[in-house]
């Protein structure tokens, strides 16, 4: 082939285009900037705006960031629930080349603060909910010289502890619109979450600018999320876990009306938003859709808006998925992924093969954890990292690449974490079947999660095994109706030693958050242990596989 530009190899002659994520609000102002975002705004009103007023908005957070010296690559932390003002700080941060940074406000005070530390935000922006929160982490955390309440002045709480507090509303009142987006390289940083996913201190998943837009372009497809401008989404997953899913950036790309639920999450409160904006699409974790099943059945209402839901972050349990569908008419499809894979890794598309086997086959299919998109390459493979079979039955460790996966953590926490091939460990085991449907069947990574938020087992086993009488102990998570996951302390006492339940319940509280809090405590002659000495997580969870939970444990939660 002959060189078509002198200089370079050769190259293709289309135009060379960044994949930031501005562009993406640029062409919802341009295409769709009439299209509302409607907020349950922490203060109780319902707020509406456009894309154009986001749009406008997160400009003038932009500038208000630059006036306060924000540079490039700095990290803008936000505490905030699901609104329109946090996209416009969203944006406003990307923009200009800072780094977003979603914390998640469910974590205590001490693990938010070594978090921000961590990451060295320089501001953070957040909820009127929140201010008991930063009010204690002020003084932990120096390298925050601005605090932004996300309110206006007639909501603001008198002066108080927090010095360099500013009033969100003022803070962007006024402030030009005229301001450079983009204009940077397209692997820049744009969005940092930490992940308690992995063993030890929580680690940071640092998106790019290009790995959002990718991820958004991938969840596009008809059979992954396929949002149209015709869709009303309602993201209840958090955007503090994993970008919601990537809906902040692909609703905006084409110009779906987005419905943010706020603070409110509670089934009455998500019924009245979805009936009264007309929601066709949502996502959230097990737990929630089955707090809205709840109040369906006891208030006898429908969905009559509502055609199809997501949910993941956990395994979809069979009741909810059929209740959905066949009840409420509204269709079902399991997706997995990962905080490391910004997050979709696989979604529960249903292929011919199963539709013609009929509505029951195709419903049992869905409770496998589904196929990768492309841009999601897939496989399980033995401990040796040998590839295994795609047969359904033999299962591995799920690992995964692909240009939204991380290839390392925030300040390399963790060292080296791809393999000689560039796949990723997730962590998950997992079989896949010749149609390449994935279904995860255990976890060989140490972390219990609960109603989509992790436990840490080891910062209970390591208080735990601090009792007089314990020898060892490992916390493992069981299957729990409410809440998917529930964490069991089993005990190894030391000879001749005794201890109850209480004892050991007692000893652990106020060292961690109540909802961590063991559901139930097994005591055992002596806990497995592995080849390497490490307890045997997976052995301990087939021994109490199907385990029954005291009455007390599963009606106190
Ligand atoms: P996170 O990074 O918090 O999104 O957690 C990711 C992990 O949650 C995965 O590695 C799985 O262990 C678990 N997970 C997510 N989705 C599912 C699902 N559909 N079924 C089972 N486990 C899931």
């Amino acid at each position: 082939m002959p060189a078509l530009n002198a200089t370079q190899p050769p190259f293709g002659l289309m135009q060379d285009w960044p994949l930031t994520v501005d562009r993406v609000l640029e062409h919802a102002r341009v295409n769709h900037g009439h299209r509302e975002i409607v907020s349950r705004s922490v203060e109780g009103p319902i707020v509406r705006e456009t894309y154009a007023d986001l749009y406008a908005r997160a400009r003038q957070v932009s500038t208000a960031l630059l006036e306060d010296c924000v540079q490039p690559g700095d990290r803008i932390a936000t505490l905030a629930w699901n609104g329109a003002r946090h996209m416009e700080i969203w944006f406003g941060a990307m923009g200009i080349g800072a780094v977003l940074h979603t914390v998640n406000p469910r974590l205590f005070p001490e693990q938010i603060a070594w978090i921000i530390n961590d990451a060295g935000d320089t501001h953070l922006f957040f909820d009127l909910t929140f201010l008991p929160i930063v009010e204690q982490l002020v003084e932990k955390c120096p390298s925050v010289r601005r605090w932004v309440l996300l309110t206006d002045e007639a909501h603001a709480p008198p002066a108080g502890k927090i010095p360099n507090l500013a009033i969100y509303e003022g803070f962007i009142a006024g402030k030009s619109c005229e301001v450079t987006w983009g204009d940077f390289d397209e692997r820049t940083a744009a969005g940092l979450c930490y992940t308690s996913g992995t063993t030890g201190n929580p680690k940071g998943v640092l998106y790019s600018h290009r790995s959002n837009v990718l991820h958004s372009l991938t969840s596009l497809q008809r059979d992954s999320l396929g949002f149209s401008v015709d869709d009303v989404i309602m993201p209840i997953v958090p955007l503090f876990h994993a970008n919601a899913w990537g809906i902040t950036f692909s609703a905006p790309a084409v110009g779906a009306k987005l419905v943010m639920p706020g603070s409110k999450m509670d089934g009455p409160s998500i019924y009245e938003l979805m009936d009264a904006e007309k929601v066709t699409f949502s996502a959230a974790v097990p737990t929630v859709w089955l707090m809205l099943k709840q109040y369906l059945e006891e208030t006898g209402k429908k969905l009559p808006h509502l055609d199809r839901i997501v949910v993941a972050g956990s395994a979809v349990p069979e009741a909810i998925l059929r209740s959905y569908e066949d009840d409420y008419g509204v269709k079902v499809f399991h997706a997995w992924g990962m905080t490391e894979m910004s997050p979709l890794g696989s979604m529960g598309a249903t292929t011919p093969e199963f539709r013609e086997q009929g509505k029951d086959a195709v419903q049992r299919n869905k409770l496998k954890q589904g196929r990768p998109s492309f841009g999601v390459e897939m496989k399980i493979v033995d401990d040796n990292g040998n590839e295994l079979p795609r047969d359904g039955k033999t299962t591995g460790h799920l690992v995964v690449r692909g240009p939204a996966i991380a290839g390392a953590y925030f300040k390399n926490a963790g060292g080296n974490i791809l393999d000689k091939d560039g796949y990723f460990d997730t962590g998950d085991v997992a079989h896949m079947c010749p149609l390449g449907y994935m279904q995860i069947t255990d976890r060989a990574k140490d972390v219990i999660k609960s109603g989509g938020e992790w436990i840490s087992s080891i910062d209970i086993e390591n208080i735990a095994v601090g009792h007089p009488a314990v020898a060892n102990a490992a916390a493992i998570g069981l299957a729990h109706p409410k809440w998917d996951e529930r964490p069991l302390l089993v005990i190894e006492l030391k000879p001749g030693q005794s201890a109850s339940r209480e004892d050991i319940l007692g000893f652990l509280t106020g060292k961690i958050a109540k909802w961590w809090m063991p559901d139930d405590v097994a005591f055992v002659e002596k806990i497995p242990l592995g080849a390497t000495g490490k307890l045997n997580k997976l052995q301990l969870r087939q021994t109490f596989r199907g385990y029954t939970w005291p009455e007390q444990a599963v009606a106190a939660r």
